[in-house]
């Protein structure tokens, strides 16, 4: 079994989602007392929350790079960045590392594909929206991608930074984000991507009447895909 290293803590709320998921997958497949082998990193989020409002992608690619580097002098065998945001800035980490990075992108795009789904919805942070490095990655797998109005993305954005990275999950957030996905859906999405970790702390797959790709869950099985093949 590969060590996995997690660049996590953006926040952490979904990065014990990760390490739940993780080791609970190891657990079903090699069974008795087997467990994941990992190196984290956890950030304080604020620092990386500030980076990201003074648009600092500079900055935030060299500390994550650093870090990315620091998990493989530690034994990491494969990076996994635990945030959909931060793959802005992927390509630095990546040339960082002299060990694979599992793109959180590429892990969504092959299930949307094996959906077979082609309109897909991607909610996420303001960044992950509207920015080109997240939907650009989609649409080179051959994905149409369909994000919300302005209106919602800044709803969808807000609940994200004002609530779900602080622990809060409300059931009116919830109601609002099932909004924007049914507006979505009568744009003709044909399925949802919740492309940011907290997401599916909020919505969950029962909730949504189309195919539902929870980032999180996707990335945690392809990390346990790649540790242990
Ligand atoms: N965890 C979130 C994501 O997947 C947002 C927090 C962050 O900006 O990293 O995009």
């Amino acid at each position: 079994m590969r060590t996995i290293g997690l660049l996590g803590g953006m926040s952490w709320e979904s990065s014990i989602e990760y390490e739940r998921m993780i080791n609970t997958e190891v657990r079903r497949r090699l069974g008795g007392t087997h467990s994941a082998d990992l190196v984290i990193r956890s950030y304080d989020f604020a620092r990386i929350e500030e980076l990201q409002a003074n648009d600092d992608w500079a900055a935030a690619g060299r500390l994550l790079a650093a870090d990315a580097r620091r998990l493989e002098d530690a034994g990491a065998e494969l990076i996994v960045l635990c945030t959909n945001t931060m793959h802005r800035v992927a390509d630095v980490i990546e040339a960082a590392i002299s060990v694979p990075f599992l793109h959180l992108a590429d892990a969504t795009a092959r299930a949307v594909q094996a959906a077979r789904v082609e309109r897909v919805a991607l909610l996420g942070t303001r960044y992950t929206m509207e920015h080109d490095f997240y939907r650009g990655r989609l649409e080179r797998h051959g994905l149409e991608v369909v994000v919300p109005d302005a209106d919602d993305r800044e709803v969808v954005h807000r609940v994200i930074y004002d609530e779900l990275v602080r622990g809060v999950v409300s059931p009116a957030s919830k109601a609002a984000y099932l909004e924007v996905i049914r507006r979505l859906v009568g744009r003709g999405a044909t399925g949802v991507i919740a492309g940011c970790t907290e997401i599916e702390l909020l919505v969950g797959a029962a909730d949504v009447a189309v195919p539902y790709f929870a980032t999180t869950t996707l990335h945690a099985l392809a990390a346990v895909d790649a540790a242990l093949a």
